[in-house]
Formats: C-alpha cells, structure tokens, sequence
C-alpha cells in the first residue's frame, strides 16, 4: 500500500512557518527586511498587543506589479537570487523567497502594493486567510509596499499560547527595530506601538544634499550618520569612530588557526604577498576607554548590514579592549563589517542570525586590531613617542594659571600646569590654588566657546570630533581623599585615581622594558621566601616561570612543589608571598582560558604584578603630580588602569550647568 503523500502548499507553508516565525518580532524582522531590500526610504512600523493582533509594515519601496505580489504568495517565490550559486554571494537581506507565504500562512494578511516605476495611480491589494487567498482586488495606494498581519498563528492555538506577554513581545520586536535602525541611518524609521508614536527617525544624511539609498558614501559620513542615529535611538555614549580596513585572503578555504601576536603582526601587510585578496572594512562606533555594560546588551554587529550574533566577533570585541575593559564587563559598539558576500556564509540559520565566515580566525583578529587601533588613536600614539618633552613647554608652567587657560597650540599638548609654586607647603584643604582655580574656571569656560567648541560638541566629549582630556592643558586644583586629584581644564572639571594611573604607567612602563631589554627591572629580595603549591598548581607554574622571570618575578624550582621567590620588580611589596604567587597562578589560568591567541601571557603577569605596586597613601605634592600626569600623558592607553578601570573622569561645563540646573 502507498502511504506516502504530497504535503498540501498550505501545510508545507505553515511548517516552513514553524522555522521562519517564531514570535511577532520575527514577522516585523522578515518584513521590514523586504522594505529595505526594496530600497525603502521610509519605513513606518505599527503593531498592536504586542504584535499578536496587528503588525503592520508600510514602505515607500519599488513596490509590485500585481502578478508579482500574486508571485510572492508562493513558497520559493524570490526576486532576488536565481541559480543555487547566487547563494554563495547574497548582497540583499532576503534570498529564501519563504517569508511572505509563510507569514500569510499563519495569519490574516493582505498585501498592498504598487510599483514605483509605473504611473498608473492604481496599485494591488491581496487578501489572505489562513494561506488562503481571499480576494485579489485593485486598490488606489501611494507608491509601495504595506503588508498587513492580523491575528497571528490564529489558526495555530498550540504556537499562539506560547507567546509571551505583550510587552516582551513587544520589547522582542523594538530590539530588531533598534538593529535596523541602527543599520539603515539614511532610511527613516516610525514606529508605532498600540496607537502611540514610540519613535519617529528621520533620514539621516550621510553627504550633501540626496542621495540615492545604497551610494557608496565616504565612511566618514557614514560614521557621522550612525552617531546621530546611534544618539537618537540610545542616548549620549561616549563613542570613538573605527574606520579600518585590511586584505584578507579570498580563497573560500578556512584559515587554519595560527598562533600569533594579535596586535604585533601587521596582517595587512602579510596578506599583501598573497595573491588573492579581497578587502574587509570595519567600522562604526565603540565606547570609549572606561564606557562599558555588564550585559552584551550594548553590543550590536553587523555584517554586511545584517545584524549577527558571532562568538568569533565577541572575541575578538574583548580582546580588541584587552586592558582598557573591566573584568566581567561587555563593550559598547555598533560595528560594521564589510566584507565580499563571497567570504560568509548566511544561509545557515531560518532566520539568518548567524552567519558563518570562512576564514573566522583571520577575521576575529582583525576585528580585534580595528578595536585596538581606535582605541589607541584616541590619545594619539604621537605623544608617546615624545618623550622627554621640549623644555619651550616649561614657560607655560610660569605663566598665571588664568593665562595659561588660553587653548595649546594645536599639536602641542602643554604640560601640566600646577596652579601653585609649591603646594607641599600648603595644607590640601585651604589653598589659595582652589580659588585661582575656581576663578580661572569662570574665565575659561568663555575661552572654551571662543575656541569654537559648541555646546553639543562639548556633550559628546570625549569623542573622535573632541581632543582627548590628555591633550589639552589640566591645571591643578588639589588632591581629595589622599587619592583623587582634582584638575582642571578649559572644559571643565577633571578627576584622576591617582593609584589607577599608577598601575597604568608601571604596566606600560614594565612592558616597555621588556621590549627594549628582553627583561623587566628586578630586585633581589632580602630574604627569599620558599612556597608550596598543590601538583597541579605546581605544574601549571613550571610552565610559566620563564615568563615571569622575563617580568622580574623571579622564582625557581626548589623541590616537586616548592617554589623559591628571591626577586620581585623594585616597585613591588607583597606582603603575602604565597597569596601573590596564587594570585598570578590564577590570572595566568583565567587569561588562558578567555582568550588563547592573544600574548596574554606577559601581559597578565604585568597587570598582576602591578595591582601589588606600592601604594603610597601621602598626598602626592606637585612636582610629583606633575611627573605622574606626564608619564600618563606617554602611556598608549592612558584612561584605563590595566584591569580596565577608568584613570580619568571629566565633568564638563555643560554636565555641570545640568546638575545645578543652569541648563537643560
Ligand atoms: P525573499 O525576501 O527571501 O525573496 P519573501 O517571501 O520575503 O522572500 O518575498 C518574496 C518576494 O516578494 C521578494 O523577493 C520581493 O521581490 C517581493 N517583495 C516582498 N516584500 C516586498 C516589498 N516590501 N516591496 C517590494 N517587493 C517585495
Ligand atoms: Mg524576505
């Protein structure tokens, strides 16, 4: 007997359905998708009860003819991929030709739509029930595409109780709405929620005057374009521009893993022996040296403008961070990827969030060094390599505090100017520096207009657009709590963690060394102190030891388990020998396993060793505040402690005027 049977177009739809629609957000997703695949310029979004009883998506799109939108109603039915090898280089958002009968299967659903291109002001309205079509009709509508969904899986009780409540619906489908957003600044984005306006974006202008959606643009104003989209969509972040691009091998074959030095090898460069190559950019927005989340909840990547979750890309985001992020904590960014469709496979997920790239490896440590770069052209490299700085810089030091308020010479960032002679002789409370500093204040915040800074420039500080806080001139205020320094700028107040900027300038300082000398400085100890650790600690140390002789820790075998510690790095106490050696055990462990291709190794032991730096709880006094804020001012990554913990706050004017409500 024959069992076996064709599956109806219906069902085989409503099981497609099952993969494609998870949730209301998938629909609005598929939806607006085919809106920007139909170079849309304005897409209005409304949904009701959290998309359960209405989605309706409306764009200004080329639209349809009406055999078209008939065409679309059936499965496989796409205009935009023709033969099994368009797959291997897809450069819309959709390519499965299963959204629209999908969705029309599940729902009650009409389609409206008429072509751009045609001058008859008559387009075409399909009626879908169940994914069955009801009525085909003509029906007058503006140039475009709106496809209504009502009532989703009413046909389908046992997929519509597994909704989630309306408003996590409903957050499900403002975080997709947020992504594409975030994705397509140039298009305009309304988004209605139960009969209320949740946002209303305009179009965001990459370059002069109109372009036509998907120009190729300088990434500059592209950059520009996601900043203002990025604030309007989350707020003020302090963001840094990433504008990087390299060759990658465009050979189709994965990468085999190498072990090598992330931030050390210049892969561009190596790549240009190679022959075939194809270009990969990155670029976008990341926080700041010090901005951070405890959630991936900030992070939003995409590649060729298509969001994606991609461990390779989270990697490679952390590792890009490496000192500058705290322990535990996520970066923000809205990075883009572009690279030939070629090199990523999209087709291995229904509802296409992850992509697959074929030389993963290559790609994640590029991502990194994109990461790393903007991170340090932040402080601009060029002021570490000046070092020891030109006496000329002296005579600002004798200038009054109020004079020297006057904005650098542009490529010269002055030296720290102390508003005293010789505050060690001046208790740190009543000091007559607090009040030149305070009047100078009052001075200088004109200054900082009259140097052509607005107002919403100084709101975004500090940004690319912005001179970083170390290169302009910071007077000193005064020292509170024996450990925050308090300066100030033509900008406002600035705070500095006296010991985080301790730890940063030894780390750096200590790997500085170790690149010149092969070694750190080391001093031997007085008294040499022996340690037992448990076999398998023991072992793990065996491994590491000459890494940290490298670092100035010396220690040596002195039995199985015994170890013997006779020399630390000469800024180093540790009054707890054996928790110090657990301590670096430990890190050394944790670092290999979050990241196993960075040169973590050194680095680790550097960080470790300095968190045990000597702490001196005295009140710094001037001179060595000075030569603190200089040495920081040389360091590559100056704003973060190397655990991540930010050195430098800066309260500007305009945040201070909000908080005394002199402003809004
Ligand atoms: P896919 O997007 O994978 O091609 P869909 O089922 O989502 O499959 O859509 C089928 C086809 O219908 C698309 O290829 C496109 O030609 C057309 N289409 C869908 N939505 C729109 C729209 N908003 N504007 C213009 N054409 C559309
Ligand atoms: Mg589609």
């Amino acid at each position: 007997m024959n069992r076996i049977r064709l599956l109806s177009e219906q069902v085989a739809n409503q099981i497609a359905a099952g993969e494609v629609v998870e949730r209301p957000a998938s629909v609005v997703k598929e939806l607006v998708e085919n809106s920007l695949d139909a170079d849309a310029r304005k897409i209005a979004v409304e949904i009701g009860a959290g998309g359960r009883s209405l989605i309706r998506v409306t764009d200004d799109g080329s639209g349809m003819s009406r055999d078209d939108a008939l065409l679309c109603l059936e499965r496989h039915a796409t205009s935009k991929i023709q033969r099994a090898e368009d797959l291997a280089s897809i450069a819309t958002l959709g390519f499965r030709g299963e959204a629209l009968p999908s969705i029309a299967s599940v729902s009650r659903f009409t389609i409206t739509t008429r072509e751009r291109e045609n001058t008859s002001p008559e387009g075409a309205q399909i009626i879908v029930n169940g994914g069955k079509i009801i009525e085909v009709k003509a029906a007058g509508s503006a140039p475009g595409t709106s496809v209504e969904v009502r009532q989703l899986f009413f046909n389908l009780p046992a997929r519509r109780k597994f909704l989630r409540t309306e408003e996590t619906e409903a957050a499900h489908i403002q975080h997709y709405l947020t992504l594409a957003a975030l994705a397509f600044p140039e298009v305009a984005f309304t988004f209605v929620k139960d009969g209320r306006t949740v946002w209303q974006l305009p179009a965001v202008k990459s370059g002069a005057g109109l372009l036509p959606v998907k120009t190729v643009i300088p990434i500059s104003g592209q950059i520009a374009a996601l900043r203002e989209r990025f604030r309007a969509l989350l707020g003020d972040e302090k963001l840094l521009s990433v504008n990087f691009s390299a060759l990658l091998e465009d050979d189709g074959n994965p990468s085999a893993p190498e072990e090598t030095d992330i931030f050390e090898n210049a892969l561009p460069e190596k790549s240009e022996i190679r022959n075939q190559k194809s270009e990969i950019r990155v670029w976008g927005l990341i926080g700041s040296p010090g901005v951070s989340r405890a959630t991936r909840d900030g992070q939003f990547v995409f590649v060729n403008r298509r969001p994606v979750d991609n461990r390779g890309v989270n990697y490679a985001l952390i590792e890009g961070y490496h000192t500058s992020l705290m322990k535990g904590r996520y970066p923000v960014c809205c990075l883009f990827l572009e690279i030939n469709p070629a090199a990523v496979d999209v087709n291995i997920h229904p509802a296409k969030r992850e992509v697959k790239f074929h030389r993963e490896f290559e790609i994640r440590k590029l991502v990194a060094q994109a990461v790393h770069d903007a991170l340090l052209a932040f402080h601009g490299q060029e002021s570490k390599a000046q070092s020891p700085r030109p006496k000329a810089v002296e005579q600002a030091e004798l200038q009054p505090a109020a004079e020297a308020s006057a904005p650098p010479p542009p490529d010269f960032p002055e030296k720290l100017h102390p508003a005293t002679t010789d505050p060690a002789q001046t208790p740190p409370a009543a000091q007559t520096p607090l009040k030149m500093g305070f009047a100078s204040a009052a001075q200088s915040a004109p200054s900082a207009k009259s140097a052509d800074v607005s107002p919403s420039a100084i709101s975004q500080l500090p940004s690319s657009s912005a001179t970083p806080l170390l290169n302009v001139p910071l007077r000193l205020v005064g020292v509170i709590g024996k450990l925050y320094v308090l300066l100030e700028s033509d900008r406002g107040l600035v705070l500095l963690d006296q010991h985080a900027a301790h730890e940063r300038i030894l780390f750096e300082q200590m790997l500085n060394r170790l690149e010149q000398n092969g070694s750190a400085p080391s001093q031997k100890l007085l008294l040499p102190e022996t340690i037992e650790l448990p076999p398998r600690d023991a072992q793990f140390l065996r491994e590491q030891l000459a890494v940290l002789t490298r670092l100035g820790v010396g220690l040596s075998e002195f039995g199985e388990r015994t170890f013997l510690l006779d020399a630390l790095p000469p800024f180093v106490k540790v009054p707890d020998t054996r928790r110090f050696v657990f301590d670096l055990v430990d890190e050394l462990r944790a670092a290999g396993r979050e990241v196993n291709l960075a040169p973590l190794g050194e680095h680790t032991v550097a960080k470790t060793v300095c968190r045990h730096a000597v702490k001196a709880n005295d009140p710094l006094a001037g001179p060595e505040l000075e030569n603190l804020v200089e040495d920081l001012r040389r360091c590559a990554m100056p704003y973060t402690c190397p655990h991540g913990r930010p050195t430098l706050i800066e309260m500007n004017y305009r945040e201070l005027e909000k908080k005394f409500g002199r402003a809004q």
